[in-house]
């Protein structure tokens, strides 16, 4: 694995780093206490190509490798996780599953409009009663007489769900189990489809966080993407790359931790010097730039497997499972250098702390990831 950067790959870096100082960060504390990221960014994401990473040019995709991916997903997180999180999903979760998935006219259909950011997607996988055992989810898709397909159930937690256009759906058509789920592209102005949006989340307040429900929802067998029976193989694909994403973003959010930490006890100033200059605070700092670093090799080399056409599930787990946990960490570690401080809202690193929290819970719990991690070292399915 080359740790050199392109010259493409450094270049789309710096445009994400440049992009995130001027109009993520800034914003990021205010978006926070309004519960809502400024709409007019995701525009934006889609002109600079953020929206369209990896995807082919010809759906309105602009190219790039998984790194170059990993490079931008670090330096939005870095400003701020819920921008990063609308990325993963809409490009992650959506637009890549339509891409590896879907039918040329599908693609045609839906790819310029998530490329370019004038249309949003969300992925509805959770319900109330499944979470970490999705597949046994209850939703249920039922095929009509004219070839429709009927949509009932409920979907809750979904990441940009009061935002998106289309919902990526995870719905029951067949038998229990994982062989039994079907995937469907569902436009979100459909009679029988409501939202209603979560409120008082710890972190990522900026997203549009909602539950979904549908009352009869119905689409015709064009929506749906991927064969039946075989929806659980979409989302578990999609998951696998996206847990990538979330590792990505994991890091972004422990190096704004390090700069914060770095820089405040630079500043602050207790027993007549700087806190830098005690041992006990430059180990918390040394902690954070090891997990940082650690963080992002694992990540960098679930980008490198992607790339290279090699297997990367189980790396992918590695890498969400460490860096989500290092987040968690690092902000942790942050809000310490900060003392009282930190604990207000005043300075950043208690956003991070609360932003950081969930990523060791979704798109595969802690636990989750420990579990597949030793499934894979051991053949022992131990779920
Ligand atoms: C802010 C936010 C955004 C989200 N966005 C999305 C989204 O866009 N789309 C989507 O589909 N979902 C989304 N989710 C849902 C998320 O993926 C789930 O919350 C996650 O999968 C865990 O499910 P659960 O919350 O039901 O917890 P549970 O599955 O009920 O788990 C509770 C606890 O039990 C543990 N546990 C469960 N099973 C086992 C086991 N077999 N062995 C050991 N421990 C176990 C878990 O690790 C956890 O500690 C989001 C969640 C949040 C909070």
């Amino acid at each position: 694995m080359d740790l050199e950067l392109s010259e493409e790959q450094a270049a789309v870096r710096e445009l994400a780093a440049s992009f995130t100082d001027r109009e993520i960060a800034p914003h990021a504390a205010a978006w926070d206490r309004a519960e809502s990221v400024d709409r007019a960014i995701i525009g934006r994401l889609g002109k600079l190509g953020f929206l369209g990473l990896t995807l082919p040019e010809e759906y309105g995709g602009s190219g790039g490798d998984h790194l170059a991916y990993c490079l931008v997903l670090e330096e939005l997180g870095r400003g701020d996780s819920a921008v990063r999180g609308i990325v993963s999903v809409s490009l992650g979760l959506v637009a890549k599953s339509v891409n590896a998935f879907g039918t040329e006219e599908q693609k045609r259909h839906w790819l310029p409009r998530l490329t370019s950011g004038e249309a949003l997607g969300c992925f509805a996988l959770t319900e109330p009663g499944t979470g970490s055992d999705a597949a046994n989810l209850t939703t249920r898709a039922v095929r009509e007489s004219d070839g429709h397909w009927s949509l009932s159930g409920g979907k809750t937690f979904i990441t940009n769900g009061t935002w998106a256009d289309v919902a990526l759906v995870f719905a029951r058509t067949g038998e229990p189990g994982h062989r039994g789920i079907t995937a469907f592209l569902v436009p979100t102005d459909l009679p029988g489809f409501t939202r209603t949006e979560i409120h008082g989340k710890l972190g990522l307040r900026g997203q549009a966080t909602a539950e979904l429900s549908f009352d009869g929802v119905r689409v015709p067998d064009g929506a749906r993407l991927g064969e039946v029976g075989k929806g659980f193989t979409v989302a578990m694909a999609a998951l696998a790359k996206g847990r990538m994403s979330v590792a990505a973003g994991c890091v972004g959010i422990a190096r704004a931790c390090l700069e914060a930490a770095v820089r405040y006890a630079g500043e602050r100033e207790q027993f007549g010097v700087p806190i830098a200059s005690h041992q006990l605070v430059q180990q918390l700092l040394a902690g954070i730039a090891v997990d940082v670093e650690a963080a992002r090799l694992l990540t960098w080399k679930v980008a490198d497997h992607i790339d290279r056409g090699l297997p990367f599930a189980t790396e992918s787990s590695v890498a969400k499972l460490f860096a989500s946990e290092a987040a968690v960490r690092a902000a942790n570690n942050a809000l310490q250098v900060f003392g009282g401080y930190g604990f207000i809202d005043e300075y950043p690193v208690g956003k991070y702390l609360r932003d950081a929290r969930v990523m060791t819970l979704y798109e595969g719990t802690s636990q989750i990831h420990q579990l597949l991690i030793g499934r894979a070292l051991t053949g022992v399915n131990a779920f």
